[in-house]
């Protein structure tokens, strides 16, 4: 245990002593937090978005898997592959080789607003989700960041904004729920205007992934891109949700590695990983992203630092990596009741701004 104050590496940001840390009681975390804001990012893959709404959304209707989604199409998709026959399988992988061959662009568009329609519609239940707690638990130098083409992740966060300062969300494949502006980095809604420029938002519109996709082609999602790898840089924790980085996702990896291979924090970065997969598969998927072995898997959210820890998961870990000082969990907070989830995290923010 390291009991003088320390330095982070590359940082003149001097900590507390750890004297004044232990005992690390939930009291003392529900205070002003005592860490600097390094963030906290998180990536979201489909299984997140199927872990938070297992039944469904508000009409019960099912949140796809990558692999589902064949099934929300159906015959017209049926109809491309046996146009295409294209010699792979899965989803992602036959959509971007019949993209490729560049002969079926009428037949891929009908897909593809098959599918915009059908996530389009999808609305947030009116209980409290596992997407409320999400943006709730992190703080305004946080980021989620989503593949996810679903509204709900955006949704959650509009219903919550008043609660506290929520963190910041990038849409990296895209979103239906998207509006923004072609100049300004803001995020709003259909028939909002840019509060920079005055000119209404544009629609977002679905990315597919594709092995060697640039994304550096596409100014708005380039945008997202750069800073999910900006806040890489400087992060101190990467949670991945549900994101299993498909092999059609090569370069997706690459881009995210190179903001967290920069991250000042390195040695005592911390992979979190929350999925229902093998322990030993997840670990192996994401072994470049682990170089000191500072990993956690767990199978479910309420496992998870931002269940555990909410907008104090800075405060947990550095406590925990810096002195090895472990901390009492403050949560999972478990409830239906939207109500009691916010008055709850409103409580926490409330000694943010002392
Ligand atoms: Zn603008």
């Amino acid at each position: 245990m390291i009991t003088a104050a320390v330095k982070t590496p590359n940082s003149n940001t001097e900590f507390l002593h750890s004297s004044s840390l232990y005992p690390l009681t939930k009291e003392k975390l529900r205070g002003k937090p005592f860490f600097p804001a390094v963030p906290h990012v998180v990536i979201l893959g489909a299984g997140a978005s199927k872990a938070a709404f297992p039944d469904g959304d508000k009409n019960r209707k099912p949140l796809p898997l990558l692999d589902d989604l064949p099934n929300i199409v159906g015959k017209t998709w049926t109809n491309v592959l046996t146009l295409a026959s294209p010699p792979v399988s899965g989803f992602e992988a036959q959509f971007s080789w019949i993209r490729k061959c560049g002969k079926f662009a009428d037949e891929l568009a009908r897909v593809e607003a098959l599918l915009f329609q059908y996530f389009d519609e999808l609305e947030l239940p009116d209980i409290a989700t596992i997407y409320d707690c999400l943006v709730l638990g992190l703080r305004a130098k946080d980021t989620i960041a989503t593949f996810n083409w679903d509204p709900l992740l955006l949704l959650a966060h509009r219903r919550n904004r008043h609660v506290a300062e929520l963190p910041d969300l990038r849409f990296l494949h895209g979103s239906v729920a998207y509006f923004t502006c072609p100049d300004h980095d803001v995020l709003g809604s259909a028939n909002e205007r840019c509060p920079i420029c005055g000119k209404s938002l544009d629609s977002g519109r679905l990315f597919y992934p594709e092995a060697d996709k640039d994304y550096a082609k596409h100014a708005i999602i380039h945008r997202d891109w750069q800073a999910v790898t900006r806040q890489l840089s400087k992060a101190f924790h990467l949670t991945i949700f549900g994101y299993s980085g498909p092999e059609t996702d090569y370069n997706a990896r690459q881009l995210l590695l190179s903001g967290w291979g920069k991250s000042p924090l390195r040695d005592v970065s911390h992979v979190e990983i929350i999925d229902v997969k093998d322990d030993g598969q997840l670990r192996g998927c994401w072994r470049e992203f682990i170089p000191y072995h500072h990993d956690m898997v767990v199978s479910d959210f309420w496992q998870s630092t931002i269940a555990k820890w909410p907008r104090r998961t800075a405060d947990y870990k550095l406590s925990a990596s810096l002195y090895g000082i472990p901390a009492e969990p403050m949560g999972p907070l478990r409830t239906n009741s939207l109500a009691e989830l916010q008055e709850w995290h409103a409580a926490i923010a409330e000694a943010e701004a002392r």
